[in-house]
């Protein structure tokens, strides 16, 4: 039994944006397991969309499979550090049937996606993160990048080489550094946090948080709530759409 001390409420959206022929993003909502994902594929011919397809899917049925470790069995308020490993061994089970399927097909050769995953027991909120997709949550109006962007740029902004502005717009903005599936295993963080009443989650792919600040983020969604996804995307596109643009906010009340 998933006990939740919350009510959980959640929209997602993605769109293919104005400029890209496919759409590589994938993300799933599993409300009554708690179970939130957001990845974003890369890889050309079908790649990118069969890589994050097979990240999305396989990571659910993996959480779902092993419901014994992340049942709660009495409400505790402290992380399990069991979950947290078996949500990083649910993204390297994924890691690896996208793998094994790139060696199946040579056009496939290659392709990995990034995966942001959450998962919730009872007033915690655990996640699992590859690549340079984005958790935020919004908090009383303030919001917090809870990822770490798995990225050329960011590593360089970390090592004091760039600035923030210089990497926003350096045209290795969007190499990654870790993906799902390009090799059959990848070091996986995770952590967990715990919920209070009105926060928002925030699942997003770059061709969103590319598009617009942190302090715009958390206005939208503090003002709208659920029904910012479509004026997320909806932004995202007004100022060019150049890449997959996907959204998922859950709702804890
Ligand atoms: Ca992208």
């Amino acid at each position: 039994m998933h006990l939740q001390k919350f009510k959980i409420k959640s929209a997602g959206k993605t769109d293919i944006g104005r400029v890209r022929a496919t759409n590589q993003d994938s993300f799933l909502i599993d409300e009554p397991h708690g179970i939130f994902i957001v990845a974003d594929g890369m890889g050309g011919h079908a790649g990118g969309e069969i890589a994050s397809r097979i990240c999305v899917e396989n990571v659910a049925e993996q959480i779902c499979a092993h419901s014994e470790i992340f049942s709660l069995k009495i409400p505790k308020k402290h992380p399990d550090p069991n979950i947290s490993l078996a949500l990083s061994d649910a993204i390297n089970f994924a890691s690896s049937r996208i793998y094994e399927h790139s060696l199946e097909d040579p056009s496939l050769r290659g392709m990995g996606t990034t995966a942001t995953a959450i998962k919730i027991v009872g007033e915690q909120a655990y996640y699992a993160h590859v690549g340079d997709s984005r958790l935020y949550l919004v908090r009383k109006n303030f919001i917090y990048q809870i990822t770490y962007d798995h990225s050329l740029v960011n590593e360089q902004v970390r090592a004091g080489i760039l600035t923030r502005e210089e990497a926003e717009v350096h045209h290795l903005k969007n190499v990654i550094t870790r993906s799902v599936g390009y090799q059959e295993e990848e070091d996986v963080d995770t952590s967990s946090f715990t919920l209070e009443k009105g926060d928002y989650l925030v699942l997003c792919s770059d061709g969103l948080h590319g598009k617009m600040d942190d302090e715009e983020l958390s206005q939208l969604i503090s003002t709208w709530g659920l029904a910012a996804v479509n004026i997320l995307v909806d932004t995202a596109n007004s100022r060019g759409g150049e890449d997959n643009i996907t959204a998922l906010i859950v709702e804890v009340n």
